[in-house]
């Protein structure tokens, strides 16, 4: 099996069509029908209609208990497939709307980290997620709410949200407060909009991965300044075909941006909720885009070196990826 690496998942949308009914039973919610499709899965028509499926499905996320168990669930699930290294994005504002304090959840999640990796699962890092839609201050509050957690899980913050209204200049001071404390620094870009949103992201200090950036592929001077500067993509090819950023896997660029000599990872963004996970994004690596197994390996090895580990992680990660 090709070892894998994930540095883009928000926590909150890994919870599964069945976990989900679980979770509501649990707390009483009633969760519409519409909601599933005849197969169990999720099922929604548009983008407001995915928007609205994830909000009440991050509404069942009542307790401690809950985010214990979709992380454990992602982590199982990571551990068979092969995935040495996880990075997930968590969002404090979720607990905080369903009644709960963030920093519970997060003992949570950091408990189930810590015995799934035990088990045999992978090492993991957190970043904390920045939306950019509820404005500058919104990101200012949380980003040091991030730096006052001086937590060993949280890793660094994410620029995520609306990004054709918001570019990421509006937040420099959040982006200077989650420096200051130590964190990296992650900006969703170019996903829906286009390549001059990657260079703003790129004009902020300490960017040195950008969270899908596969339309700087438009502009063949942005696709070379991104291979010499040694920036990392995360791209995420099922979550832009579903979302119909791209009409099918043939016209996506992942296979150009490799070739130009950028560094590409592969990630499964918000995976039930696409259909997928990261087994199957290699798969379709493999399948749609013609990726070798040493090309595969190739992009593990992007994943670990642009994540958010200590030096002493990253070793071990090289060390067992070495030996794979
Ligand atoms: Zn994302």
């Amino acid at each position: 099996m090709v070892p894998k690496a994930e540095l883009h998942v928000h926590l909150e949308c890994t919870v599964s069509p069945e976990r989900a009914r679980r979770l509501a039973a649990r707390h009483g919610v009633r969760l519409p029908q519409a909601c599933f499709g005849p197969d169990g899965g999720y099922r929604y028509v548009d983008f407001p209609d995915f928007l609205e499926l994830t909000r009440v499905v991050g509404s069942c996320l009542r307790d401690e208990r809950d985010y214990y168990d979709i992380t454990r669930d992602y982590l199982d699930a990571a551990a068979q497939a092969g995935v040495v290294y996880q990075e997930m994005i968590f969002w404090p504002d979720l607990p905080r709307q369903n009644g709960f304090a963030p920093e519970a959840a997060l003992d949570a999640v950091e408990a189930a980290m810590a015995e799934a990796g035990a088990a045999g699962g992978p090492l993991c890092a957190l970043q904390v997620v920045l939306v950019r839609h509820d404005g500058a201050e919104a990101c200012e509050t949380t980003a040091r709410w991030a730096a006052g957690l001086r937590r060993q899980s949280v890793r660094a913050v994410n620029l995520a949200g609306n990004e054709a209204t918001h570019p990421p200049a509006q937040f420099a001071h959040a982006f200077a407060i989650a420096r200051d404390a130590g964190l990296g620094i992650v900006i969703h870009a170019g996903e829906a909009a286009g390549p001059q949103s990657v260079r703003e992201a790129l004009s902020i200090p300490g960017v040195t991965r950008i969270g899908h950036g596969v339309r700087a592929v438009e502009d063949p001077a942005l696709v070379e300044e991104l291979a010499d500067r040694g920036v990392t993509l995360e791209v995420c090819p099922g979550s832009n075909v579903m979302l119909g950023f791209y009409p099918d896997f043939a016209a996506h660029p992942l296979r150009r941006l490799h070739d130009a000599g950028v560094k590409v990872t592969l990630n499964s963004d918000d995976p039930p909720f696409f259909r997928t996970s990261l087994a199957a994004e290699y798969e379709i690596a493999a399948r749609h885009f013609g990726f070798t197994e040493a090309e595969l390996r190739g992009l593990t090895r992007n994943a670990v070196e642009a994540g958010f580990a200590t030096t002493a992680e990253r070793a071990g990660l090289r060390e067992r990826l070495g030996a794979n």
